[in-house]
Order: C-alpha cells, then sequence, then structure tokens
C-alpha cells in the first residue's frame, strides 16, 4: 500500500515562533518530527525545542534557507503577511493555505464567509470613514463593538461604545492604536467593522482538525471566559447550561462548513456567543488555539498532534477527553506565578513558556484534569486564587 510518509529526515516549517510554535515543536518531536521556526526575534520561544531562523516577516532576506529541505509549511499566528505566506506556498505545501490566512486576518472577510455559509453572526456593518462609523453605529444602534478589522487579538483594537456620542472618541482612539497594531491600509485610515454588542450567557469553540486526505475530527466544545478581551479560563465539558447538545452541533456544522469552503488543512479554532439559545460566530483562528491547550494533557490527542497529523497527511488521532476526565485551563498573564503551590496542586500541569513577564502577555499556562466537574471547579478556583495572590 502507497501513501503519505512521515518525512522523519525533513524538518516542518512554522512562520512564528511564539509559544504555539513552541507546544507544535514539542509535539513534533514526540512523533518523531523535528521544526524550524521563522521569527522575527532571536529569542522567539521555540527556539527552546526545534531550528530558529531569525528573518524580517515584510522583506525576508533568506527565505530561500527557511524553506530549504522542508517536507511542509504552516504558521503560529495569523497576523504573518500574506505575501509572505504566498512566497512561502510557491515554494513548499502551506496548511492552511493563504485563502485561510486572508479571510482571518480581516473581520470583516470572516463575518462575510460565516454569513454566506448560513453561520449567525452578531449584526455587523463596515466603517471606513469616520462618516461610515457614525452611520453604523446608528444603523446597529448601542451598546455596539467597534474593531480594527486588521491586528487586533487579546482585546487591542477594540471598543465598547454605549451611546452614539461616543463615536468621535472611538475613531480617535482605534485609529491611533491601529497604527501601533500596523492594522491600517496603505496611507488612509484603518478599515473598522461595527458589531452589535451581544449580551451573551456564555462564549464557546470549537477546535477541529482537517487533514490533507479531507477526514475531519472536532474536539468536544470548549467554555471560555474572557476577562479585558483576553482569555483566562476555558474548560471542557462547558458548565454553564445555555452549552446544551443542540448548541454543539451546531459549532461542529458551522465549523465543517468552514473547513470545507476554505478546503483547509490543520487546526481551525473558531469563537462562537452563545446567547438566548442561538450560537453566533465571532471570529475563527486558522491555528492551535489557546482554548485548546487543555487537550496537551486531558485530551487522548492534542490539538498540537492533530495539527502536525494533519498537515503531514496522517491519520487524526482520537479527539476525546481522557476516560472520565474533566478538564479546564488558567492562563497565567504577566506575571511569574508561585510555581512551588502550582505544582503541589493535584491535577495540575504547568505549562511554563520561558518567556520574560510583561503585562497583559501570556507567559504560561495550567491545565487541570479532574474526574468530576465539581472537583474541576474546586481546583479551578484554588488556581485562580493562587495566581491572583
Ligand atoms: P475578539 O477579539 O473579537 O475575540 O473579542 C475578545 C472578547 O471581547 C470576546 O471574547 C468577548 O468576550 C468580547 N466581545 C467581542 N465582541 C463582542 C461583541 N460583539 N459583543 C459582546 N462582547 C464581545
Amino acid at each position: 500500500m502507497s501513501g503519505p510518509v512521515l518525512e522523519f529526515d525533513k524538518p516542518i516549517g512554522i512562520l512564528g515562533g511564539g509559544q504555539l510554535g513552541r507546544m507544535l515543536g514539542l509535539a513534533a518531536l514526540n512523533l518523531g518530527l523535528r521544526c524550524r521556526f521563522m521569527d522575527q526575534s532571536d529569542d522567539a520561544v521555540a527556539a527552546h525545542v526545534g531550528a530558529l531562523h531569525v528573518d524580517d516577516f515584510d522583506r525576508p532576506q533568506r527565505l530561500d534557507d527557511f524553506v530549504r529541505g522542508l517536507s511542509v509549511a504552516s504558521y503560529e499566528f495569523e497576523n504573518v503577511p500574506v505575501a509572505l505566506a504566498s512566497k512561502v506556498a510557491e515554494r513548499v505545501p502551506l496548511y492552511p493555505g493563504v485563502l485561510a490566512l486572508q479571510t482571518a486576518q480581516d473581520r470583516l472577510s470572516e463575518k462575510t464567509l460565516f454569513r454566506k455559509l448560513g453561520i449567525a453572526t452578531p449584526e455587523f456593518r463596515a466603517a471606513n470613514s469616520l462618516a461610515e462609523l457614525r452611520e453604523a453605529v446608528a444603523t446597529i444602534g448601542t451598546p455596539c463593538v467597534v474593531k480594527t478589522r486588521r491586528m487586533g487579538y487579546d482585546g487591542k483594537g477594540q471598543a465598547v461604545l454605549r451611546s452614539i456620542a461616543d463615536v468621535d472618541t472611538a475613531w480617535v482612539s482605534l485609529q491611533g492604536e491601529s497604527s501601533i497594531l500596523g492594522g491600517a491600509s496603505g496611507n488612509g485610515p484603518a478599515p473598522l467593522i461595527v458589531e452589535a454588542f451581544v449580551a451573551f450567557d456564555t462564549e464557546v469553540s470549537v477546535i477541529a482538525a482537517r487533514s490533507t486526505t479531507g477526514q475531519i475530527v472536532f474536539y468536544p466544545l470548549t467554555e471560555n471566559l474572557h476577562q479585558g478581551g483576553i482569555l483566562r479560563i476555558s474548560r471542557s465539558p462547558a458548565i454553564h447550561p445555555a452549552v446544551t447538545p443542540a448548541i454543539e452541533q451546531l459549532a461542529m456544522e458551522a465549523s465543517r462548513a468552514t473547513l470545507e469552503a476554505l478546503e483547509y488543512v490543520g487546526v481551525l479554532a473558531i469563537e462562537f456567543f452563545v446567547c438566548n439559545g442561538r450560537l453566533l460566530a465571532n471570529e475563527m483562528a486558522p491555528r492551535v488555539h489557546n482554548s485548546g491547550h487543555w487537550t496537551m494533557n486531558a485530551g487522548i490527542t492534542s490539538q498540537f498532534e492533530n495539527h502536525l497529523r494533519a498537515i503531514t497527511g496522517m491519520p487524526l488521532g482520537n479527539t476525546r477527553l481522557l476516560p472520565s476526565c474533566s478538564a479546564g485551563m488558567v492562563n497565567l498573564i504577566g506575571a511569574s506565578p508561585a510555581f512551588e503551590q502550582i505544582l503541589a496542586l493535584p491535577g495540575c500541569h504547568l505549562n511554563w513558556y520561558g518567556k520574560s513577564p510583561r503585562p497583559g502577555r501570556k507567559v504560561g499556562h495550567v491545565n487541570v484534569l479532574e474526574v468530576s466537574a465539581a472537583q474541576r471547579e474546586a481546583t479551578l478556583a484554588k488556581l485562580v486564587s493562587l495566581i491572583a495572590s
């Protein structure tokens, strides 16, 4: 029988060398594979687990050196310039492809795709000028959320408007933020999107993988708690009663439609709001995702391993939770926690990325494995109070 084979002698190229790259690199080592990372910084933490190629993303000087001998390439953050991804894709198979990257880089394109696929989203409108912003806010009504279409992450590049009187201030502040984040297009103002504010019951994400062979797998739904726009806690299975089997089914259908429409290969995350029995898609990430980190310790196959299996055309691994397991994850943000106290908590796995702490920076996470949702909640509560103290 012939088919794809794992090319152990050829590295896998990853654009980006942050913690997601580092976790992909760790999973690769277990499969007998190696990653080569490209990053703009010479202290990118993925270098702990694979070769690091330092180059400029906008004007790469040694791209041929990066792609030489790779079996396949991927990326670990969605703001990799499309021009760079396209140049890589001309030389070596790149998964997920450029279309997925391009779509996910622009909140308007991703919401337009969701709408085209019949996936419900919060009401939205584009706004490319202050006048258009006023009009869009008037149409959608307040409260609403105004976001830069590009480059926003972890709650950066967005503002909640409580009244139409907030429009001018939001325009100025988002234009300022966008120039720092790099979301402007050419010389004009940064394009924005206005979304209805969703008074959601809770937030969930679906992590799925599709391989080069077309095989698709879904992880159980993850419930997510964000604070200040940044993910703090994930749980799987979900705990909120609004997360019903029907909601989980809708999330998987939305994910399948997106994977197929984009002929997607790799892990895809889609984040949703659950609101009054409805599921509204917020955004997608064409990569392994923070809300899937629990799969490292509490999944039969981690999202990182399944991403590698998907892009190398290997059979995808089982996505179920370990038997009788309730999983949780708490992000470590901005500061070193009391490591010894975390490690002393039964059921906790520390994942420290080796980054220097800075305010708002994700520097690690703790995965929680317990035998019941009640015990998971007790451990999560202890962890949260340790981290806060
Ligand atoms: P995002 O960068 O779009 O994922 O937004 C970060 C977080 O801000 C989300 O996870 C929500 O908690 C909140 N958020 C974003 N958009 C909306 C919205 N339209 N309505 C209510 N909350 C939102």
